[in-house]
């Protein structure tokens, strides 16, 4: 006997057929002794009908009249499958958000979730009925009683969310793929299907996943410890689960905009190591990772920044007792790439800085919210921290600073994001924790239930899934002054504009102009946001002293997600030993804890998916069939 909530896609609920066959699941399980609540999205694509009939009378209809009309979907369905119930003779009830108490702030178009009323949801549970609720909507608080919408893919967050409330052992799914793949099987046809992924990994996996799962979902689900399952509405096959760490026993208030940061995490037993000047061109990064490794040195964030002529800097951080073998690793093969480029040039030169400590913000919070990291940027520059290396993440930013400004760092951002002293926030205490492999087996107050499907027993693979994202721009900012202040200054204006930042990368290589030392920062955004970007900086570059601001649209990032990479040497330089041999070259690198991406052209995004895929042995012998 479990309580269990079920969410079914548009295309699981497109047709009466459907509706149908979905009641005979959903009546099959309260039959096997479960109580359920049903979410369900509206049937096919209504939603895109609905957009383009509001599209056709006002090019810029109102965004409350936006919510009005989209949330009429929803309502169609919810009507037909508790009829199709009925007419199995198990007894059902439909529920709009509004009718449930799905409060959310009173944000048209985008509400976030703020708390859920469980009361009418139980006592109909209580009665023996299936409640079958409105996905994507809810109800603003502020007295007016404003009918509001969460976004589109939001259903799949109005189910995560009602089994938080409701405490359910745990949340299935339903749609039209077969769960969470190894990769897009659109461009890599030898996809397999994930069987068991964490929250985490989702995450960073966001560009390849949020078509499956909406990220606000699996935000809430990795914060409350929901077990989570995707699977597919035509089979019985178990489908992709996605777990999460043990809950912190968060409240129930303000559920999805209570915390964007839950950790602030240090490391000061860290050192880096920066290459100057190499060329660049394909199998650089390869051959320098490539000997790493074969020293059995595990390297932490690794960075290349955009070139500057016709050479890069890379640098990456090695905790400090393996430093020696890596700068030895480092300083061996220095010559040899000199020698390959041009021998006039400058020279490739290695660096080695010893006091240096990694200073972090972790939350699936951040996500969408521009507004975070430039927090911590300007937290940071209060405290008179200066930043020397720039890592993000989907749900982390890592910032490398001195040593001696550690403490300050820590205390300042603890202070600033509402994170008590006492959560100790050592490297394990991360994303490094999670692959240690406790994960939530059971769930809910009222029904214990063991999920023996998540097998904890195994170790993470190294690499989970393999994304690549076509929708990005990179902006660089040439010569900024390097002191504190100048991220928080650019990243700060751009989140005044609603602009989301994806990779951030500042250069290794500091020059001196005018008497004043500066660095280059390159940063991603979505396509759509760059042309914007780009004119909001250039506006301010010269007030501020910078130099030129350079958009490049044709760019793709491929990335690598895997929380067993933690601790294992060689996985970074067997994703670039895979771009090598396709003589793709490598503009940008960045890391977190679990994710290694890289900026490439446009143009041969798809191959490098295809190369890094094959290379870290995802790909199965059966080729994916797209369903229709
Ligand atoms: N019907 C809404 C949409 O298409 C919500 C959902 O299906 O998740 O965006
Ligand atoms: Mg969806």
């Amino acid at each position: 006997m479990a309580l269990i909530v079920q969410k079914y896609g548009g295309t699981s609920v497109g047709s009466v057929e459907r509706i149908q066959a979905v009641a005979q699941r959903v009546y099959k399980t309260v039959k096997a002794g479960n109580s359920l609540v049903v979410v369900v999205s509206a049937m096919g694509k209504t939603t895109d009908g609905l957009v383009k009939l509001a599209n056709e009378i006002s090019t810029s209809p109102s965004r409350r009249e936006m919510d009005m009309l989209l949330s009429t979907g929803e309502q169609v369905t919810i009507a037909l499958l508790s009829m199709a119930l009925q007419e199995l003779g198990q007894s059902a009830i439909s529920m709009t958000g509004a009718q449930v108490g799905i409060v959310t702030e009173a944000e048209h178009t985008r509400a976030r979730i703020l708390h859920i009323e469980t009361d009418r949801l139980s006592r109909h549970l209580n009665q023996g009925k299936v409640v079958v609720v409105a996905g994507f909507q809810g109800i603003s608080s502020n007295g007016e009683l404003e009918i509001t919408t969460l976004g589109r893919g939001g259903s799949d967050t109005s189910a995560v969310a009602v089994a938080a409330a409701i405490q359910a052992n745990f949340c299935e799914i339903y749609t039209d793929v077969p769960g969470i793949l190894t990769t897009d099987p659109r461009l890599v046809p030898e996809a397999q299907l994930i069987d068991e992924i964490t929250c985490n990994e989702m995450l960073e996996l966001a560009s390849l996943g949020a078509k499956v799962l909406h990220p606000r979902a699996v935000e809430i689900a990795r914060n409350y410890g929901v077990p989570l399952v995707v699977r597919s509405s035509w089979t019985d096959d178990p489908g992709t689960w996605v777990t999460s760490p043990k809950p912190q026993g968060r409240s129930l208030v303000n559920l999805e905009i209570a915390r964007p940061v839950d950790n602030v995490e240090f490391d000061t037993d860290q050192a880096k190591v920066s290459l100057l000047r190499v060329p660049d061109k394909p199998g650089v990064a390869a051959r320098l990772f490539g000997e790493i490794s074969r020293q059995k040195v595990d390297v932490d964030l690794i960075i290349q920044s955009i070139h500057e002529g016709n050479s890069n800097d890379i640098a990456f951080t090695v905790t400090t007792p393996i430093l020696k073998r890596a700068e030895a690793v480092a300083a061996a093969i220095a010559p040899a790439l000199r020698s390959q480029s041009n021998p006039k040039s400058e020279e490739a030169e290695v660096m080695v800085e010893h006091n240096i400590a990694k200073v972090s913000i972790a939350g699936a919070g951040m996500i969408g919210r521009p507004g975070v990291a430039a927090k911590m940027f300007a937290t940071l520059a209060e405290a008179g921290v200066n930043i020397q290396m720039i890592s993000t993440s989907e749900v982390k930013v890592s910032c490398v600073v001195d040593a001696a400004a550690c403490d300050r760092a820590v205390t300042a951002l603890r202070t600033a994001f509402e994170i008590e002293a006492g959560k100790q926030g050592s490297r394990e205490a991360g994303e490094a924790g999670e692959a240690g492999g406790e994960f939530l087996t059971q769930h809910g107050l009222n029904a214990p239930l063991s999920l023996t499907l998540l097998n904890t027993q195994h170790s993470p693979p190294p690499v989970r899934g393999v994304a690549l994202d076509m929708n990005q721009a990179r902006i660089a900012i040439r010569q900024l002054p390097d002191r504190p202040g100048m991220a928080a200054k650019l990243f700060g204006l751009l989140a005044q504009h609603n602009i989301s930042v994806d990779m951030i990368i500042q250069s290794q290589r500091c020059r001196v102009i005018d008497g004043i030392p500066r660095r280059d920062i390159a940063f991603t955004v979505a396509r759509m946001d760059g042309e914007n970007a780009k004119k909001i900086l250039t506006q301010v570059a010269t007030e501020l002293g910078w130099g030129e601001v350079v958009l490049d649209s044709a760019i793709a990032k491929v990335s690598i997600v895997g929380a067993g990479m933690v601790g294992q040497p060689g996985v970074a330089a067997k994703m670039f030993e895979a771009l090598a041999q396709h003589q793709i070259n490598i503009q940008m690198i960045a890391t977190s804890e679990i994710k290694i991406s890289c900026v490439v052209a446009q143009e041969e995004g798809v191959k490098a998916l295809q190369a890094i895929h094959a290379a870290f042995g995802l790909a199965g012998s059966e080729k994916f069939v797209i369903p229709a």
